[in-house]
């Protein structure tokens, strides 16, 4: 007995019956994700701290606000960006209009993970709803506590011919993904994204995948060494480490690294005290198979900073390590951790053949006080998403597309982007029912005179009407 095939027909059903299409609809969905995140911003909040140890501007920052936000735009421009999209004609379509509809694909899978568990089930969740699709939702079963609001609350403020949650590992997912969906998007792991690319295969199913990696920061000889420690270490041990767009490891000078070293100590030391583990402000490694990952990652190298842990409540401290081998665990996968390995390189140049010698990352940050440097690293390198001068400051634009690039992804989102990618671009013409005279000049017989005439016709650009 297949567990989801009752709730996924209903769901094909009512997308079948054209609800879901009217504005009026979909922005109904959108006001009740709006109340469910404002009516229970507590209930998540403990939900996220007992998952994560998040502390509430962690929570409020990254995860309730943001989708709160996204919400908020996606109400704004509903009808904006619902509407056709007129695009150039040539001569031979002058008389008929041309656009580009943009229509829900149908039944939507979203699959999230466990790290931000609110950010990235509910911000891919905005668009699937402005796009009118009917939306089946598979929360990550790590972070438990996040999953049981989400599965338990949201579907009251939500059409539930048109939505559900669907809770489950693994094995779920897998089930999950036997069915037919039109569009599935994927947020984890690459090694999952494999996972659940090959499954939409069976189908031709399109899809987004938001995947994970190492994100390379380079750091020049011309910074300020305090500057550059408060942004990396702030953004390395925010959410302990576990970003996807954290920065995973830093590239810079032996004498760089000396004066990185103390001034890192200095930002943890400010950031969570002398005695992080009793900060308020630094979380905790979501499970024991995590801690265990981590832990057997902190004998890397050599720790420069930091370096205790505690399994008992799963604690790692910020940690610096340095004279890391290349070929060592550390820099062998996704650190997910708040640990920063240093290597040295002697150049720009060297940098910048080791991070292209690499996976193409879901984030690449430079700093320098040389804007030159930054530019050149910009040129020469390719990323999902590219830091100047700061850390994961690019995620608080909604104007700006996330996603990754190969291996860190494919496909894009946030603000109008999500909007986009759960709507199929129908190119539609309609042309006038009369003019038959005008358009034989396209049948057979064929002549070189209707040839020319056609080929001009079909060329020539014009946006008079
Ligand atoms: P994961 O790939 O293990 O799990 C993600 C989702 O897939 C979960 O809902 C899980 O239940 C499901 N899943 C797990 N194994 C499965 C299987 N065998 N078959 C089908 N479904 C399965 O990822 P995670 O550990 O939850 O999250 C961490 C990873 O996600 C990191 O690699 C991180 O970089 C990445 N990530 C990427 C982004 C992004 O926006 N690009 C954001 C956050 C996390």
């Amino acid at each position: 007995m297949d567990p989801f095939s009752d709730t996924l027909q209903r769901l094909r059903e009512a997308f079948r019956s054209g609800r879901t299409r009217p504005a009026e609809f979909r922005a109904a969905q959108l006001k009740g994700l709006g109340r469910f995140l404002q009516d229970h911003k507590k209930l998540l909040q403990e939900a996220l701290a007992q998952d994560l140890h998040k502390p509430v501007t962690e929570s409020e920052i990254s995860e309730i606000s943001l989708a709160q936000g996204e919400v908020n735009l996606a109400l704004r421009n509903l009808r904006t960006w619902m509407k056709d999209e007129k695009v150039t004609k040539n001569l031979a379509t002058q008389l008929d209009s041309a656009f580009i509809r943009k229509e829900p694909f149908g039944l939507v899978l979203i699959i999230s993970p466990w790290n931000y568990p609110v950010n990235l089930t509910l911000v891919p969740l905005v668009g699937a709803l402005a796009a009118g699709n009917c939306v089946v939702l598979k929360p990550s079963e790590i972070s438990k506590n996040t999953e049981q609001v989400l599965a338990e609350v949201l579907p009251q403020y939500l059409d539930q011919n048109c939505f559900a949650v669907v809770q489950g590992g693994p094995e779920e997912t897998g089930q999950l993904l036997k069915h037919k969906f039109d569009y599935i998007f994927f947020t984890g792991s690459p090694r999952v994204g494999k996972i659940v690319m090959a499954a939409a295969t069976e189908h031709l199913t399109p899809i987004t995948l938001e995947l994970g990696g190492k994100n390379p920061c380079y750091v020049d000889d011309n910074c300020d060494p305090q500057t550059v420690a408060n942004r990396v270490v702030w953004f390395r041990c925010y959410n302990t480490g576990q970003t996807c767009v954290a920065p995973d490891y830093v590239l810079c000078s032996p004498e760089m690294q000396e004066r990185l070293l103390p001034a890192m100590q200095s930002a943890i030391t400010r950031f969570y005290g002398d005695d992080p583990r009793s900060s308020p402000n630094l979380g905790r490694i979501i499970n024991e198979k995590h801690f265990q990952r981590l832990q057997g990652l902190l004998g890397c190298g050599r720790v420069a900073i930091g370096g205790q842990s505690d399994e008992r409540d799963r604690y790692i401290a910020p940690t610096v390590l340095v004279d890391v081998q290349q070929t060592e665990p550390v820099m062998q996968e996704e650190i997910f951790g708040p640990i920063l390995p240093i290597l040295n390189v002697r150049s720009l140049d060297e940098a910048i053949d080791f991070i292209n010698c690499r996976e193409k990352p879901l984030a690449l940050y430079a700093f320098s006080t040389r804007n030159q440097v930054v530019k050149q690293v910009l040129a020469r390198t390719s990323s999902g998403n590219f830091g100047g001068n700061d850390g994961f400051m690019f995620m608080t634009l909604n104007s700006l597309p996330f996603g990754g690039v190969g291996n860190s992804g494919m496909g894009k989102y946030h603000g109008k982007f999500s909007f986009d990618t759960f709507s199929h671009h129908r190119a539609c013409l309609l042309a006038h029912s009369g003019l038959e005279k005008l358009k034989e000049i396209r049948y057979p017989p064929y002549s070189v005179c209707r040839l020319r005439m056609l080929l001009m016709a079909m060329e020539t650009r014009c946006t008079i009407l």
